[in-house]
């Protein structure tokens, strides 16, 4: 039996990138997906890719920028599959640019969906796993928000957030048998990061890899932190996925 078998989990942000590999890499192990995203065409290939290799998925679509948008995905996937066992809040944006030419609507967008979206999910989907006495959360946060870099100013303040949360819903939930970690990636190949082109070889030289991480490496890690079987003792941990480069 695979390690998650009768596992359900629902992944954002799983049409690209890092979310698309872990909605792959969770129903390569067993479990049943629930993808969301906003691309419709982007999902109906994710789901066929997981049939294809043998597993069972959904797509809902979701534009996600608040409580609202959250409590109704969150709803949708648990009326797809019955239960959300695992929630990976991956969907993040992350724009780069002088605080002077930022508007407030900016500001809105990059909080909303990082910050916002992923805490209206909690709320929804963990009472239900602490109900049940099990669980388990993955943030998706940023090696950039451990450190001040000009231009990333917004978007490591939204992750640093995404950061204390882990900790504080750790502590709320895991006593209720729910366990909530973050992976913290560093630069990494996605159709996101593919406008940087060469300035994400030259951001990943800073970390002993000296080289920019794939999607698969970072869903590793996320599978790891999904599977009570792996990581039944780890709680509140933000793990750097980075090549190394929280470490130097
Ligand atoms: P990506 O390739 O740009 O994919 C982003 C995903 O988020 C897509 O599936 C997209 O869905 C979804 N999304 C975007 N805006 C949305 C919205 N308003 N509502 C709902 N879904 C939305 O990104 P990635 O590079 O894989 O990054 C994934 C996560 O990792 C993000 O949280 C990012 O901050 C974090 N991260 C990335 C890196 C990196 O170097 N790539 C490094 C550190 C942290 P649709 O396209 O279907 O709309």
């Amino acid at each position: 039996m695979s390690v998650l078998s009768g596992v359900s989990a629902l992944v954002t942000g799983g049409t690209s990138g890092i979310g698309l590999a872990t909605a792959m890499a969770l129903a390569g192990r067993g479990a049943d997906v629930a993808v969301a995203g906003r691309d419709e065409k982007r999902g109906r290939q994710v789901v066929a890719a997981i049939a294809e290799a043998g597993g069972t998925a959904d797509f809902i679509a979701a534009e996600l920028h608040g409580e609202s948008s959250a409590r109704e995905l969150a709803r949708a996937a648990v009326a797809r599959f019955g239960r959300i066992d695992v929630l990976v809040n991956n969907a993040g944006v992350f724009p780069f640019g002088p605080t002077e030419q930022t508007t407030e609507a900016d500001f809105d967008a990059v909080f909303g969906l990082n910050v916002r979206a992923p805490y209206f999910l909690v709320a929804e989907l963990a009472p239900a796993m602490a109900r049940r006495g099990h669980g388990a959360i993955v943030n998706v946060t940023t090696a950039a928000a451990a450190y001040g870099a000009a231009g990333l100013g917004l978007y490591g303040a939204s992750k640093a957030a995404l950061v204390l949360l882990t900790k504080a819903w750790a502590a709320e939930y895991g006593p209720h048998g729910v366990r909530v970690n973050a992976v913290s990636p560093g630069p990494t190949r996605t159709e996101g990061t593919a406008p940087r082109g060469a300035a994400l070889d030259r951001a990943a030289m800073a970390g002993p890899a000296r080289r920019p991480g794939t999607a698969e490496e970072i869903a590793e890690a996320i599978v790891f932190l999904a599977s009570a079987e792996q990581s039944s003792f780890v709680h509140g941990a933000i793990l750097p996925v980075d090549g190394g480069r929280a470490a130097v």
